[in-house]
């Protein structure tokens, strides 16, 4: 399982990090920095919280 962020669509509200501050880290204008990370086990929940908190559909959780 992996994680595909569309920088194309990333407006910096951040809400994936509110959701799962673990997994998805911010740059300092609070884009995400992630654009394609493989999820550990362990970290599902958190991937897909993140993801489905984005407002932009900007993560793409690849199975
Ligand atoms: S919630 Fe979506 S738009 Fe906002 S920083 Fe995260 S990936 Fe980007």
């Amino acid at each position: 399982m992996k994680v595909v962020v569309d920088v194309e669509k990333c407006t910096g509200h951040a809400r994936c990090n509110v959701s799962a501050p673990a997994f998805y880290e911010l740059d300092n204008d609070g884009y995400n920095v992630i654009r394609e990370r493989e999820v550990a086990p362990g970290e599902e929940a958190a991937a897909r919280e993140g993801a489905a908190a984005c407002p932009e559909r900007a993560i793409t959780i690849i199975e």
